[in-house]
Formats: C-alpha cells, sequence, structure tokens
C-alpha cells in the first residue's frame, strides 16, 4: 500500500472510530458491537504500525479511549488510569509471553483475573475515610463520582485502618439486575440499554444520586495506587489486602507459573462464563511481582505488563438467551 492511500485509510478509521467512541463512552448507546470496532482499531493500529509517519498524538491509538462528561466537577488522577492491551487468540498471547521474556530477566509468574466488563473507578480514602470517587475519564481526567460510590455497599465508607489510599477496580452492574432495569424501562416506553456495561456506565454518570442508588450496582476492585506504601508487593498480595480493607474482590483468579497454564483459565472461563452472575468480556493476565512489573513497564496507553485476552464475539441472540437463563 502506498504512503497516500495508507493515509487516507487511517483518516478514515479514525473518523469512524472516533464516532463509535464517542456514541459508547458518552452516550452510552453503542451503534455498534464491540468486536467491529476491536476490528476497525487493530485495522488502525497495524496500518499506524507499517507506517509510522502517521501515527499523531491524538490517535486513538496513542489515548485511552474516554470521554469526560460536562456537568461533572473533574478529577484530576494523580497516577494516570489506563487501558489494557488487547490478545485475541493463543498466538497473540504467545507473543505476549516472549516480548515480557524479553523485557525482564527476573523470575515472575502471571495471575489472571476475570476481565470485568464495566467501567474503571476509584475511590480515594484519607485517614480511612472514604473521600473521593472517580471515573476512568480519559485516563488522566475523570468525571467525579463520589455521591454515586457512596450509595455502592461493596464500597467501605471506612477502612479498617486509619490510611489514605486510592483503590481502583471495575463498577458493574450484574446481570440480574440489568434485565430488571431493562423490563421497567421498556413498561415505561424508555430506550432499553444494550448491554450491562452501558447500563452500569450510563448508572454511575447520573447527576442525581438517588437514581444510581435504585440500580443495584456492584464492584469489584484490583489495584491500589502506590502499593508499596502498604508492604505489598505483587498482584496477588494486592488483591488480598484490598479484601481485607473490605472491599469486594473476584475470587476466581488463579498465579499460573506458565502461559500454558494461563491458556487453561482462559478456556475454563470461556465455558463458565455464562454461569456467572456478572458479565466478563475476557481474562486479564498480568505479571504478578511488581519489581517485574517496573523492569518490563509502560507504552503512552497501557502497561507492557498485563494483556486483556478478549473472547470471541458471540451471537447477540445467544447472550440475551444465556442472560435471561442465568437470573
Ligand atoms: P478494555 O476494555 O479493552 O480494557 C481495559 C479496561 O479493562 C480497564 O480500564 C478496566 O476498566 C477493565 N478491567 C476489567 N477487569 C479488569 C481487571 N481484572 N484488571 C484490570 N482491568 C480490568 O479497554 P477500554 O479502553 O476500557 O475500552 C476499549 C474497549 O471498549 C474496546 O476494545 C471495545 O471493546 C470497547 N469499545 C466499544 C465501542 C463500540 O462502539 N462498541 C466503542 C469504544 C470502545
Amino acid at each position: 500500500m502506498e504512503v497516500t492511500e495508507a493515509k487516507k485509510k487511517v483518516l478514515e478509521l479514525r473518523k469512524t472510530l472516533k464516532q463509535y467512541a464517542y456514541e459508547y463512552y458518552v452516550k452510552d448507546t453503542p451503534s455498534v458491537e464491540d468486536h467491529i470496532y476491536d476490528k476497525l482499531y487493530h485495522e488502525l493500529v497495524s496500518l499506524e504500525q507499517a507506517f509510522p509517519e502517521l501515527v499523531t498524538s491524538d490517535s486513538i491509538t496513542q489515548r485511552v479511549g474516554g470521554i469526560v462528561l460536562d456537568g461533572f466537577s473533574k478529577v484530576t488522577h494523580t497516577h494516570p488510569m489506563l487501558s489494557l492491551s488487547n490478545a485475541f487468540n493463543q498466538a497473540d498471547l504467545e507473543a505476549f509471553d516472549t516480548r515480557i521474556k524479553k523485557l525482564t530477566d527476573q523470575p515472575f509468574s502471571y495471575i489472571c483475573e476475570l476481565k470485568i466488563d464495566g467501567l474503571a473507578v476509584s475511590a480515594r480514602y484519607e485517614n480511612g475515610v472514604f473521600v473521593q470517587g472517580a471515573t476512568r475519564g480519559d485516563g488522566r481526567i475523570g468525571e467525579d463520582i463520589t455521591e454515586n460510590l457512596k450509595t455502592i455497599h461493596s464500597i467501605p465508607l471506612t477502612l479498617p485502618e486509619p490510611i489514605s489510599i486510592e483503590v481502583r477496580g471495575e463498577c458493574y452492574m450484574p446481570k440480574r439486575s440489568f434485565v430488571a432495569l431493562n423490563k421497567a424501562r421498556d413498561e415505561e416506553g424508555l430506550p432499553v440499554f444494550a448491554n450491562p456495561r452501558n447500563a452500569a456506565a450510563g448508572s454511575l454518570r447520573q447527576l442525581d444520586s438517588k437514581v444510581a442508588a435504585k440500580r443495584n450496582l456492584s464492584t469489584f476492585m484490583y489495584q491500589v495506587v502506590e502499593p508499596a506504601q502498604y508492604q505489598v508487593h505483587t498482584q496477588s498480595e494486592v488483591l488480598n489486602y484490598v479484601d481485607y480493607l473490605g472491599f469486594q474482590t473476584n475470587p476466581e483468579r488463579k498465579k499460573c507459573l506458565s502461559i500454558t497454564e494461563v491458556w487453561e483459565f482462559i478456556e475454563t472461563y470461556q465455558e463458565k462464563r455464562h454461569q456467572l452472575p456478572y458479565e466478563i468480556d475476557g481474562i486479564v493476565i498480568k505479571v504478578d511481582e511488581f519489581s517485574a512489573q517496573e523492569e518490563i513497564g509502560y507504552t503512552v496507553k497501557a502497561p507492557k505488563w498485563a494483556i486483556a485476552y478478549k473472547f470471541p464475539a458471540e451471537e447477540a441472540e445467544t447472550v440475551i438467551r444465556e442472560i435471561e437463563w442465568t437470573i
């Protein structure tokens, strides 16, 4: 492909993806399914890799995708809230393993966690008291959702110790709440949400916290900002610590010593995902040891020491049937 042709295609893809991102992140009403977005996104990544001169800092590949809504106070994250790189098959996963082994000489293990299909949130505590909740937003600046997070029972208002800490994780809507919410909206003649993720995002970004309170949202937390301050040195320890602090963490996780073991975990949950009471769209694989993570480092938008394996797309009808079956 000639550079002029590539440039035309790159601009086209950016325009389409920008529109889809707006519908998804701002309106909470995506017009295409995620796998279609992902395919176009990866087409853009491949073109930018083949023609690096076409990469611009405002390209969607160089930024965390969210957009900050007007109407909310803004929160500047002390540490950016990043996205994750994606893997779509076993070969992508093996390439990730090879990359990691080139980037560190330290012995390391992986930890597999479920990729909860919700939206990333942060909860900040001062002297053991909850003081601020925020969305990921564009990764640098998020929306202040303190009052809405306070309505979620799995977010403790006080911690067992008077520490100052920022805990991050995923806010989601359980399948049962999603079906009930859409049924009620349908009866009221209101538009229904496309999926639990969009319903969670729409609910959390309500200016009236009474509305959010009625939506039965929940959270799984999985990250602590500046973990060394709390004497935790691995992702496994973070999850145990966050549990101890009174948050909900996802119990379906596993430390793996090889990428083969990681693949077994993925296959297990690809089968089991429909039996879970919440939606997952993949598995997140992280290097467990922070010393190795630091050596491996980050890109502008995601850690290099982690990857999100995305499950293959399913027929929409199957998903709806499974959701109905599960509740
Ligand atoms: P992502 O969803 O691929 O992965 C990053 C996110 O995973 C994190 O920010 C975090 O919120 C979440 N996550 C869930 N469980 C986690 C765990 N255990 N550990 C760490 N993180 C966890 O990336 P993204 O930037 O949030 O969103 C991009 C994706 O959104 C696209 O791949 C696409 O599927 C979807 N999207 C769809 C449309 C559309 O029109 N359908 C538009 C824009 C984006």
